[in-house]
């Protein structure tokens, strides 16, 4: 399936299917259907009646196949395919979900297979940055050699944390995200409560988690950012950690809480949290814009430990109190 705002790029990906690739990377932000677009790219490429321009028909036998997840001819590597991560508790956990090096064998053995059908097999990559080392090389020992019907698609929202010699191996194609409007009119489309709110949250990508439990967390966490104080940070530690978040979500909240503080104060926009412009226009006033920007410092470089870490509260609770720095000028506890 392909989104309303895919289609300029599904034209530009058929007029590269004359010399296509071995391996294809396909990149952008998350939330714009990457993945879904990968898929419609590899159902087609299966489809035995593809319609015009190379739209999967969704009928034939192969079409079918696809859409139950039963192709023969089509495999995915993707960490939730371990037996031990199950899809929504892997989103929100606090083990890191990898792509280990025995799937990647697996994969490696199918590619050396003769294919069921037509001759086409595709093995589908994502995210590609769930590779973990060893997972990378194997992967990258068949990408510098693949079967010549074998067509990988690998799917990456941060490309730079791949191999260079992986990224090398692939064709990288840049998936646009939508314009406002295009995202809005699709989320209403759906039904979605308070569309352009949730689109702001989400920094203008319309593919995102409905879960009502989160937006819950997540106003109560922006609210007391709001009424930053000592016993009120400690508290905020305190929930998320009862809650057995992984500390990626909190981290993504205030660092959109911070983006809009200093945007606030720079150029007067609110990015994120337009519904919080009076809580964000009373800090904004008493911010240290130099400190501002540590607290993003800090929030940045613990980011891409947020998922291995063992003590979510300490390190919440510290960067929370570099953010109370920003608005009492000294070392807060
Ligand atoms: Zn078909």
């Amino acid at each position: 399936m392909l989104y309303p705002w895919q289609n300029a790029d599904w034209r530009r990906l058929n007029g590269e299917r004359a010399r296509q690739p071995g391996a294809w990377l396909f990149t952008g932000a998350a939330g714009i259907g990457k993945l879904e677009f990968a898929e419609h790219l590899a159902q087609s490429l299966l489809c035995e009646d593809p319609q015009p321009e190379h739209q999967p028909c969704g009928r034939c036998q192969a079409c079918r196949w696809f859409a139950s997840g039963t192709h023969p001819d089509f495999r995915r590597l993707s960490p939730l395919t371990d037996e031990d991560e199950e899809g929504k508790e892997a989103k929100t956990s606090r083990k890191l979900p990898q792509i280990k090096i025995e799937a990647v064998r697996e994969v490696i053995d199918f590619a050396h297979l003769t294919a069921h059908r037509a001759g086409q097999r595709v093995i589908l990559v994502e995210p590609a940055e769930s590779l973990n080392l060893s997972a990378a090389n194997a992967l990258l020992k068949i990408l510098e050699e693949p079967p010549e019907t074998v067509l990988f698609l690998l799917v990456a929202h941060a490309p730079q944390r791949l191999l260079p010699t992986i990224r090398s191996r692939c064709r990288q194609f840049a998936l646009r995200r939508p314009a406002r409007a295009e995202a809005l009119a699709w989320l209403e489309s759906r039904g979605v409560a308070n569309a352009e709110l949730e689109l702001a949250h989400n920094g203008g990508v319309p593919l995102f988690d409905h879960d009502p439990e989160l937006t819950r967390l997540r106003n109560q966490f922006v609210k007391a950012l709001g009424q930053p104080g000592f016993a009120g940070m400690l508290q905020l530690a305190e929930l998320v950690d009862k809650q057995k978040l992984s500390l990626l979500l909190p981290l993504d909240w205030l660092q959109k809480w911070l983006l809009d503080l200093a945007g606030l104060r720079l150029s007067g926009t609110i990015r994120y949290y337009p519904d919080q412009e009076r809580a964000l226009s009373a800090l904004g006033a008493r911010c240290d814009l130099p400190l501002l920007m540590q607290c993003q410092q800090a929030v940045t470089a613990l980011a891409p430990f947020a998922q291995h870490t063992l003590n979510t509260r300490l390190q919440l609770e510290a960067v929370l109190m570099d953010y109370l720095r920003i608005f009492t000028g000294r070392k807060a506890g």
